[in-house]
């Protein structure tokens, strides 16, 4: 393989996963982020950093549990903190519908009725009497998680530069990974503002990402470890990355508490919001302009396909492969 100098910009999760892959692959890589500090501009700090390539087909396209499934492989093989304890899904009887739905929509998963819910979640023992499980899903704590990246690319040989923009112009290639920073040249892409929460229970001890089928607030649990959870999230369109609104607040906290009420008794440690990328069809792309390749739109994503979408970069430089579904 031809060893290539290549800068990669910004230090969000996709770029994080090329600078690792890319380095680790033997290439002379330096990744340059706007933000000073390490990760504060960026919308990956505010994930819940679920890894689930099978729930998220509900709404997205075939070729995200593909790239996903590849990313939970690559997760495992790089990151040992990569929880592979799969996820929940309940609903309260009334909604039942909405679960067949979703089960329709969806694969990877199994039916479970009151006392399996129990089984894998004890807290949530006689509260839902059916539920879908899918034993294939994964989550990460997100700023471990890129704290692990960052360091593992250093040590692989990266360099990384924070509180910096350009990109010197003396690299082979350009591995473009900023995000809505990439707006101006690309057009097609627009922000999807997401807001969390993050709470701390010492009543609940969730061991999966948990979600709420409602349908006007669907929610997510998502536990972080020592009682930390995060609690997601809104979708709206917008890019605006600014503080939560009482309206949203008060969405996620009441939902959260018709989830369980002990959640009613956590401690609120943060809230947040970020704005995903996203091309008009929600699809991530890997956009070739000579020795300048955007990788984006990773849209609600980021933690599930950044791998993948890292590993196809590098094949492409190596030999030129493309997959036809994301390559541009
Ligand atoms: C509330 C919420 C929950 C989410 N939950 C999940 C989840 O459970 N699972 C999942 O897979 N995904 C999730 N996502 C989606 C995920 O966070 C995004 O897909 C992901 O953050 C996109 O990563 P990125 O690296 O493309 O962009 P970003 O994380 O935004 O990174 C881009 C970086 O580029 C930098 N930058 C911008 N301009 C420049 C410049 N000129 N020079 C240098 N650097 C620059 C920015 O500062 C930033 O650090 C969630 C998102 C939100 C908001």
């Amino acid at each position: 393989m031809q060893k290539k100098k290549i800068t990669v910009r910004g230090a969000g999760i996709a770029g994080l996963w090329q600078a690792f892959t890319l380095a680790r692959a033997g290439h002379d890589v330096t990744l340059i982020e706007r933000s000073k500090k390490p990760f504060e501009g960026a919308c990956s700090f505010y994930a819940g950093a679920m890894l689930a390539p099978y729930a998220e087909e509900e709404g997205a396209e075939a070729l995200i549990r593909e790239l996903g499934l590849r990313s939970i492989e690559l997760w495992r093989e790089a990151y040992p903190e990569t929880h592979i304890q799969g996820s929940l899904i309940v609903t309260p009887p009334r909604d039942r519908r909405e679960l067949d739905r979703f089960e329709r929509m969806t694969q990877g998963h199994e039916r479970v009725n009151e006392s399996q819910i129990a089984e894998l979640e004890p807290d949530l023992a006689g509260r839902y009497t059916s539920g879908l499980y899918f034993a294939g899903e994964a989550h990460v704590h997100p700023h471990q998680a890129m704290d692990f990246l960052l360091s593992a690319a250093e040590e692989a040989g990266a360099v990384a530069h924070f509180g910096r923009e350009d990109a010197p112009g003396s690299a082979d290639l350009v591995i473009d990974c900023r995000g809505l920073g990439a707006r101006e040249d690309l057009k097609e892409l627009r922000g999807v503002r997401g807001e969390r929460l993050v709470i701390r229970s010492s009543e609940i001890a969730f061991t999966r990402p948990i979600r709420l089928l409602h349908p006007r607030f669907p929610l997510y649990v998502v536990p972080w470890g020592y009682g930390f959870f995060l609690v997601g999230s809104t979708q709206i369109e917008s890019d605006e990355a600014g503080p939560v609104t009482v309206r949203s607040a008060l969405e996620l906290l009441s939902t959260a508490y018709a989830l369980h009420p002990a959640l009613g008794e956590a401690e609120v440690v943060g809230f947040g919001a970020g704005a995903r990328p996203a091309f008009s069809d929600n699809s991530p792309r890997i956009i070739v302009k000579g020795g300048h390749i955007h990788v984006n739109g990773l849209y609600r994503h980021g933690f599930l396909l950044a791998p993948a979408l890292a590993e196809l970069t590098a094949r492409y430089i190596e030999d030129g492969a493309t997959h036809p579904e994301v390559f541009s």
